[in-house]
């Protein structure tokens, strides 16, 4: 008999897991707090979701989806800089390929266009804001219950795994927008730099006492190949409050043209030429995330078992960029490991299956981001990465191959350990 899959919540994580589970032949029904058009059209996406390199590939292969008209990037353009408005100093700068492609595709669309497809293929969507009481019938008349509803929803339902959540505070406020009005040429950000090949790079600005600032080729729902910035505060910047007043898509194009101007101005010019996209009165976001972990199995009131997935189940601070890719990476796995499987999906199950997602990816991804986000626990491999890779291109490509495969960070545990991986990156370049 088909076992029959409940998920709740319709973000990118549950509309690909409805896509593929029900393609591997379960009998699905989505619970959503909104339509499939509202979620599309009446919400902010919950985060730019870039997916670097390995989670795209797992992606295409999950769905087929490659939105080829969509700018993908191949590198990172990084410049780090100290100090105030009028005087800056620059402390490195380097712009290396990724040799892995990332695409930035809006969140709401991938959810959008997977959940039409799933409808179109027999799936139920139900629009339902699902409370704890109703998750418990829900989880009685389905084989097996996923829960995706962001880190927000009923995510207080799986307890914080306080041995795997390092920060019990935001470490960035942030600030997502979305911009229309500038090219995807090889010179859109004309740079002193080495070589000019940043139309196809995003370009990540650091600054040292303050934060960060990230902008990337983006495919938006509505106006197609554009940019999307996102900003990082740190607490107790001045940027908290730049990003704070923002209010709508306007706003936040002033914000973003003016963080440029006094800290990046050599990004100035071009940021200048970023327009809001009109169609969207939701492309802009602010907020802050804690990162954090979750026992991913929980129970209903009744005590039947039910996983978390995406967001719900590890939150992360979007600063490497791991959110998307990690839930679409546990999907994946999870719908492989369902239909081997087939039915009898006990707790004990579910949770072997969120320590190897833990195993396999999870840990890296919480880590890389750690060290993105300066976490003094990797004070000693930042020190010596990112001055590494500024001298040879081999190395930065290293470091931002942990956007896309991050189990390496999980081996630097010593300055040797540092040492070896700069070698290794340089060693793996042909002459
Ligand atoms: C600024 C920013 C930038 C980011 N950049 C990246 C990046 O570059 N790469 C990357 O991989 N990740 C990135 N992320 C993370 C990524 O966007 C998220 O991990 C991803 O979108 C989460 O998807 P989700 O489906 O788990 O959750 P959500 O998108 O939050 O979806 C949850 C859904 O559940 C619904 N819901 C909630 N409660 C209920 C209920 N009770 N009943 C029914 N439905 C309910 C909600 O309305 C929502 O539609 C970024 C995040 C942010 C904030």
């Amino acid at each position: 008999m088909t076992s029959s899959v409940a998920i709740i919540g319709a973000g990118v994580v549950g509309a690909t897991a409805a896509l593929a589970l029900g393609e591997r032949g379960f009998d699905v029904t989505v619970y959503s707090d909104r339509t499939p058009d509202e979620l599309r059209d009446a919400v902010p996406a919950t985060g730019t979701a870039v997916l670097f390199g390995h989670s795209r590939d797992v992606d295409v292969d999950l769905t087929g989806d490659t939105y080829e008209e969509a700018p993908l990037s191949t590198g990172m353009a990084t410049r780090l800089t100290s100090g105030e408005p009028g005087e800056l100093s620059g402390l490195l700068d380097f712009d290396p390929e990724f040799g892995y492609v990332a695409s930035g595709i809006d969140v709401r669309l991938r959810a959008h266009d997977r959940l039409k497809r799933f409808i179109e293929r027999g799936g139920r969507f139900l629009v339902d804001a699902v409370s704890r009481e109703s998750l418990d019938t829900i989880a009685a008349q389905h084989d097996l219950t996923l829960v995706a509803t962001g880190k927000g929803g009923l995510s207080a339902l799986f307890p914080v795994d306080e041995s795997r959540t390092v920060y019990r505070s935001p470490q960035r406020h942030l600030l997502a927008a979305a911009f229309t009005g500038l090219g995807h040429g090889p010179d859109v950000f004309p740079r002193n730099a080495r070589t000019p090949r940043t139309g196809t790079h995003n370009v990540f600005n650091l600054h040292a006492e303050h934060g960060e600032a990230w902008i990337g080729p983006y495919w938006h729902k509505d106006a197609g190949a554009t940019w999307s910035f996102l900003g990082f505060a740190k607490p107790g910047s001045p940027w908290v409050e730049r990003f704070a007043a923002v209010t709508d898509p306007a706003s936040a194009r002033e914000a973003v043209v003016a963080l440029y101007r006094d800290y990046f101005p050599d990004d100035a010019p071009t940021v200048e030429q970023l327009q809001v996209i009109e169609q969207d009165p939701h492309s802009w976001l602010t907020g802050a995330v804690t990162p954090t972990v979750r026992s991913a199995v929980g129970f209903t009131s009744s005590g039947r078992p039910v996983a978390a997935i995406g967001d719900t189940a590890i939150a992360f601070d979007p600063i490497a960029g791991q959110g998307a890719q990690t839930g679409i990476i546990q999907v994946a796995a999870l719908a492989r490991a369902a239909a081997e499987r087939g039915s009898d999906f006990t707790a004990e199950w579910l949770r072997e299956q969120f320590e190897r997602h833990w195993t396999e990816r999870g840990h890296a991804a919480a880590e890389a981001t750690r060290l993105f986000l300066g976490d003094p626990d990797y004070g000693f491999v930042a020190a010596k990465l990112f001055p590494a890779a500024q001298e040879d291109d081999a190395v930065g490509a290293a470091l931002f191959g942990l956007l896309s495969e991050p189990a390496p960070i999980l081996g630097l545990r010593t300055d040797e350990d540092v040492d070896r991986f700069i070698a290794d990156a340089k060693a793996a370049v042909p002459a």
